[in-house]
């Protein structure tokens, strides 16, 4: 059943329930995806920092390189994370979907990619 042109907006916007429900299982999914690739980084970081006691001087250069770049991995993966729990308490709120700044509705195409999108695209460009 669908209404043309005004009726109550409802707290969703634009989104269905079905669509609703695809993009907060997906937003489930990435969080259980996040966590274990975090778990992942956190031994790579701290494998790295044993092995600093205990290696030569280029060994040790590799390994503050690759400490670098895990260090750089878990702060792109917790500002994600930040992102996907901020999305999954705006599907709580009834917020979900709607642009944090213009407040326009984003489509279902672009968070059926980013479903953790805040903001719609011409906001974010
Ligand atoms: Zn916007």
């Amino acid at each position: 059943m669908s209404r043309k042109g005004g009726g109550p907006p409802r707290k969703t916007g634009h989104l269905s329930d079905t669509q609703l429900g695809e993009l907060s299982e997906e937003l489930l999914r990435q969080l259980e995806r996040l966590k274990k690739s975090m778990k992942i980084t956190d031994e790579a970081l701290r494998t790295v920092e044993l092995d600093q006691t205990a290696v030569g001087r280029l060994s040790r250069m590799d390994s503050l390189q690759n400490q670098a770049l895990s260090a750089g991995l878990r702060e792109r993966e917790a500002a994600r994370l930040g992102q996907i729990v901020a999305a999954l308490q705006r599907v709580d709120a009834g917020l979900y979907g709607t642009c944090a700044s213009c407040g326009a509705g984003i489509p279902f195409e672009r968070l059926f990619v980013f479903p953790e999108a805040p903001e719609c695209a011409s906001c974010v460009a």
